[in-house]
């Protein structure tokens, strides 16, 4: 495989904008502590952090270089003429965690960092509630890439914003940014499960595999899917229609589970999507359905509310 430099060199005036955007991005979501980890010695060429080990690190920002494989020059290019959107339909969703599985196994992650949550909501006291799956939302706006010292992680033309874990310091400017704790951090080694199959593998930044310790990690809308034309991971393995996925350009999404394909316009007027925290200006690419008729009669793994476990909830 062929590889290339790239000299990157920001100015001490794009650092300092950046450190600036932290400090700014970290008041909003309130993690200090994340903050309180990092500092800057010498702002513009070195700054310090806590890494994986617990023990501080000085990275030389000026002289980092871009050391890019084919497959990371392909992955921050991203796919012409495309802007990746997901809708989620709340109406729905059952618990069945079934993207939850796929994803984990294609991006080889530990069952402790889930990518892709699917949390319980509930609006207020006494009301049903319904299951939200949260990935990472694709902000079009995003405060995550603007926040990275070294341009580990960006925001591609077709709207997914990928990490590249070759690049990345592990500083975690980025999970403190980010308004919808989209982002995990690896803590330990390879997942011994996957130390077989890894052990050769080039790093494919469209598939964040192999993972490593001491980066981050987070959900990339199956980069590698989308670039042959399939639909990602957690959207294929869905049974209960719960997805769609498409091009906002072509104004076409596909449902994951009927396979059948709408316009997007339509979907999100008829249905009244929304986006999450509208109000911060993030832009989300990913939009949910409300949920209506509720299907509260399910919980956690099948056990509803009376405490009874539940008949296969694949089921339509
Ligand atoms: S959800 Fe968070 S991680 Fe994803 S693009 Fe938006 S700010 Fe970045
Ligand atoms: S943890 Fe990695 S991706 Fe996140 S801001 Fe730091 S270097 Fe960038």
């Amino acid at each position: 495989m062929d590889q290339t430099n790239e000299s990157v060199k920001p100015s001490r005036r794009a650092f300092l904008k950046k450190f600036g955007m932290t400090l700014g991005a970290v008041g909003v979501v309130g993690a200090l502590g994340v903050l309180n980890s990092c500092s800057t010695k010498e702002a513009g060429k070195k700054f310090r952090f806590i890494n994986a080990k617990g023990e501080w690190e000085e990275v030389d920002v000026s002289n980092m270089k871009l050391h890019l494989t084919e497959l990371q020059k392909r992955g921050r290019e991203g796919i012409h003429n495309k802007k990746f959107v997901k809708v989620i339909d709340l109406s729905k969703c059952k618990n069945a965690q079934i993207c939850m599985s796929a994803c984990q196994k294609a991006h080889h992650l530990r069952p402790e960092q889930p990518i892709m949550n699917v949390l319980r909501m509930e609006n207020s006291n006494g009301t049903g509630f319904y299951f939200m799956p949260k990935p990472c939302q694709h902000c079009d706006n995003p405060p995550c890439t603007k926040v990275c010292p070294v341009d580990a992680t960006f925001k591609r033309e077709d709207g997914i914003v990928l990490i590249d874990n070759e690049r990345c310091i592990g500083c975690r400017f980025c999970i403190a940014a980010c308004p919808y704790s989209a982002r995990v951090f690896n803590w330990s080694d390879v997942d011994p499960r996957y130390a077989e199959e890894e052990k050769d593998l080039i790093y494919n930044i469209e598939l964040n595999v192999p993972q490593k310790k001491g980066t981050i990690s987070k959900c990339i809308f199956s980069a590698d899917r989308v670039r042959i034309g399939k639909l990602p991971y957690c959207v294929s393995a869905c049974p209960n229609g719960v997805y769609w996925f498409g091009d906002f350009n072509e104004d076409v999404v596909t449902n994951g589970t009927s396979k059948e394909s709408t316009r997007l316009s339509t979907l999100l007027e008829e249905k009244g999507a929304y986006t999450l925290i509208p109000e911060l200006g993030t832009k989300p690419r990913v939009y949910y359905l409300p949920p209506v008729d509720r299907l509260s009669k399910y919980d956690y793994n099948g056990i509803n509310y009376l405490g009874e476990k539940e008949a296969d909830q694949s089921e339509e």
